[in-house]
C-alpha cells in the first residue's frame, strides 16, 4: 500500500467510515453477549488468518496444521501476483463461521485477528521509499451490528488492549511486513515464481510441514543454524513462525538475516545448470531471484 489515503476508492454502500483514526481517538462501541445483535456478525463471514492465527487455531482443536487447513479454511490470492492467503471456509448455503456456537464465537479466546479487531478495521501502509510502516484504523458500521448504538466511548489503544491484539499483531509483524513490502514495491520486485508462491504458503501457513523442511537434509545442506537455533525450531511454534517470516525476507527480497553455508550458493548455481540442462522450459529452473531453496 502505497498511498496516503486509503477510502478514495470506497463504494457509496461500503460500512467503513472513511475516517482515519489514531490510538488515542475514542469510538463509541460495546459489544456483549445481551445485546439483540449477538452473533449477527459471525452468520456471514469473509476472514482472511494469519500465521499466528493458525497456529492458535489448530492447537486449540487440537489439529496438524494440514488438517486445519484442508478442513476449516480456503486458499485465496492476496494480489494480482498470487500471493497465497487463506480464508475460513464456508459455504454458499452456510456462509456462517464454522465456530460459531449459539451462545456464541466456539474459538473465543483464540479467535482470528480480524475478529478481535471488529468493529474495527486496521490498515497497514508504507509508502514508497519508506523502511517503516503506518497503521491506520477506521469504524466498521454495519446495519445489523448495534455495539455501535451503546452507551460506551472507548480509545483504539484501550479496545486494543482488551481485545488482546497486541500480542497478534506482534507475532505477526514481520510477516504482515512482507506482504507490505511486496505491495509496495510493486513491479520492481517482479512476480514471485510459482516456486516462491509455494514457500510463502509453507513458512506462513503449514508448520507442521515447514518444520519437517527446517529439520531436512535440504535446509541443512544451505542454512547454517547453531544447534540451539536449531532445537528451539523443533520445540517452540513461535520461533518457527518467526523464523519462517525472516527466510520469507532473505527468499524472496534478499535481505540476509539466517547465515548460509559458504558452498551453498555454488552447489544452488550447480542444482540450477542441472534442472536447465534437464528441462530448459521449467520456468523454475530458469527463474533468476533471490531464492535458497
Ligand atoms: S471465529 Fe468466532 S468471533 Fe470470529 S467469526 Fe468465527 S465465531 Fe465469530
Ligand atoms: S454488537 Fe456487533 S460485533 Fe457485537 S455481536 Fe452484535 S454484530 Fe457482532
Amino acid at each position: 500500500m502505497t498511498t496516503d489515503s486509503p477510502f478514495e476508492d470506497l463504494p457509496y454502500n461500503s460500512p467503513l467510515q472513511p475516517i482515519k483514526l489514531e490510538l488515542d481517538d475514542n469510538i463509541q462501541f460495546r459489544c456483549h453477549k445481551n445485546i439483540a445483535c449477538f452473533n449477527e456478525c459471525c452468520k456471514k463471514i469473509d476472514i482472511s488468518l494469519t500465521p499466528y492465527d493458525i497456529l492458535r487455531l489448530q492447537k486449540r482443536l487440537k489439529l496438524t496444521s494440514n488438517e486445519f487447513l484442508s478442513q476449516y479454511t480456503i486458499p485465496f490470492e492476496m494480489d494480482k501476483d498470487g500471493m497465497p492467503g487463506v480464508k475460513i471456509k464456508t459455504t454458499e448455503d452456510n456462509p456462517a463461521c464454522p465456530f460459531l456456537q449459539e451462545d456464541g464465537c466456539g474459538v473465543y479466546e483464540d479467535r482470528p485477528t480480524v475478529c478481535r479487531y471488529y468493529a474495527l478495521g486496521l490498515m497497514s501502509m508504507r509508502k514508497e521509499n519508506s523502511s517503516t510502516d503506518e497503521n491506520a484504523y477506521f469504524l466498521i458500521k454495519e446495519d445489523h451490528c448495534l455495539g455501535h448504538n451503546e452507551n460506551r466511548m472507548i480509545s483504539i489503544t484501550d479496545y486494543r488492549n482488551e481485545q488482546g491484539v497486541d500480542e497478534y499483531d506482534s507475532i505477526n509483524r514481520e510477516w504482515r511486513q512482507i506482504i507490505l513490502k511486496k505491495r509496495s514495491a510493486g513491479p520492481t520486485i517482479g512476480k514471485p515464481s510459482q516456486r516462491s508462491l509455494q514457500f510463502f504458503f509453507l513458512c506462513s501457513y503449514n508448520f507442521d510441514s515447514f518444520r519437517s523442511f527446517v529439520q531436512s537434509e535440504n535446509f541443512s545442506e544451505v542454512y547454517s543454524l547453531t544447534p540451539e537455533e536449531i532445537n528451539q525450531l523443533e520445540t517452540d511454534d513461535i520461533a518457527l513462525l518467526k523464523f519462517g517470516a525472516k527466510l520469507l525476507k532473505q527468499v524472496l527480497f534478499g535481505e540476509m538475516s539466517i547465515a548460509i553455508k559458504d558452498d551453498a550458493l555454488q552447489k544452488r548455481a550447480l542444482n540450477r545448470r542441472k534442472q536447465i540442462q534437464a528441462d530448459p522450459e521449467d520456468p523454475n529452473a530458469n527463474y533468476d531471484g533471490p531464492e535458497m531453496v
